[in-house]
């Protein structure tokens, strides 16, 4: 490897059989994964999933039962945090609050002897655009001020990485919104390698290049927020994110792309490579289908709907308005509670609660799961 090799990966996060274990309860259980330098990488998953202790380890605040921490092509498993290339953002913003907002940012520079700090610093904070805020107090800015100063703070000493542990976690949710966007932007800007947790999929899913679905300790699913969310692989990703609208439908046939599948009285039709669940004849599969994909057409005009859809009957159970769209939950011999959105333009005034109703929708638009799985 050159020595430019080196640079331009000494951002990569590599994890190999990296495991935690408090007394016999494994909070981590062995785990690979590579965070690409550079990248927006979140780790996303309910409380208690291990996400908080797989970041710590990542960061040397916690030590590893087993296995090792690579940034490029360091191992850092033995050296403290102090030592290592990264830094930390918490929930707590752990500002010095006696200290102004210019001194807060300045912190880590001045700890390491650098007199004239100046010109970094005010770069930083034009960065997290508080230019204007430099000589307040911690107390005199509003909360989501006070994550962008932490965030400066974090990044005054060029990290590799930059590990956000929760970071929006205090902020009401217009607030949180409107940083999810400001730190994608401030990745994009610096380019640093960000490893972000959240239980938040939302959040997950509008910053992050790649999401870790983390699920009892292990990553269930690994991928773009896109990829997670149209192929998931298992029923906890596929529940996790979104709204899934699982049948279980039995094969009835397979040829070489689809599956053809039998759900109530009818067929279904599942791309060959949107299924992840074993696909013999006369087994079960669990076939889902997410709401805005679908179209709902009353029972009358059922002989409108075009040939070559993917088709089940039903009815309104209840709906609900909901701006742009309506939400509406069916009562389906194969799937109580069938969620489906349905742009208001497109609404059809006889779409009422009791109203028979064929659920129609593209057989691209199927994915299928292991139906024996957990
Ligand atoms: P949260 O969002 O609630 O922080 P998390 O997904 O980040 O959840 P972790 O904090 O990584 O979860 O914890 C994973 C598991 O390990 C949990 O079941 C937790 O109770 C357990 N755990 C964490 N720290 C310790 C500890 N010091 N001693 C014993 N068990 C621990």
């Amino acid at each position: 490897k050159t020595t430019n090799d080196t640079a331009a990966h000494g951002g990569d996060v590599r994890l190999t059989g990296i495991t935690k274990k408090y007394g016999s309860f494994t909070a981590v259980h062995p785990l690979d994964l590579t965070v690409p330098q550079g990248s927006f990488f979140a780790l996303l998953g309910a409380s208690g999933c291990g996400k908080t202790t797989t970041l710590r380890m990542i960061a040397g605040l916690e030590e590893p039962t087993a296995g090792t921490v690579h940034l490029g092509d360091q191992d850092v498993t033995a050296l403290p945090p102090y030592k290592r290339p990264v830094n930390t953002v918490f929930q707590s913003y752990a500002l010095f609050p006696h200290l102004d907002i210019f001194e807060n940012v300045a912190f880590g520079l001045r700890r390491r002897g650098i007199k004239s700090v100046k010109k970094q610093v005010e770069e930083m904070l034009e960065l997290v655009q508080l230019g204007e805020q430099a000589r307040k107090k911690p107390h005199q800015l509003s909360g989501g001020q006070q994550q962008r100063v932490a965030v400066a703070r974090a990044l005054i000493n060029h990290p590799k990485v930059l590990l956000l542990d929760e970071p929006l976690g205090a902020l009401d949710l217009k607030l949180r919104r409107q940083m999810q966007l400001e730190l994608k932007r401030i990745q994009t800007e610096v380019g640093i390698t960000f490893v972000h947790v959240t239980h938040d999929q939302e959040e997950a899913m509008t910053m992050a290049d790649t999401v870790a679905v983390m699920n009892a300790g292990r990553v269930e699913q690994l991928g773009s927020p896109t990829d997670l969310y149209e192929n998931p692989r298992t029923t906890f990703v596929a529940n996790f994110l979104g709204t899934s609208n699982l049948i279980e439908a039995e094969v009835d046939s397979t040829s070489g792309s689809e599956i053809v599948l039998k759900a109530g009285g009818g067929k279904l039709v599942l791309p060959e490579a949107r299924n992840s669940a074993p696909a013999r004849t006369g087994g079960k599969v669990l076939v889902g289908v997410r709401p805005e994909k679908i179209s709902l057409t009353h029972a009358d005009d059922a002989g409108e709907i075009p040939e070559g859809r993917n088709r089940i009957t039903g009815r309104i159970a209840d709906s609900s308005f909901i701006g742009v769209s309506t939400q509406y939950v069916i009562d389906s011999p194969v799937c109580p509670e069938f969620e489906v959105y349905v742009q208001n333009i497109d609404r059809d005034s006889r779409l009422t609660p009791g109203a028979e109703v064929v659920l129609h929708w593209n057989p691209e638009h199927t994915f299928g799961l292991d139906a024996a799985q957990d």
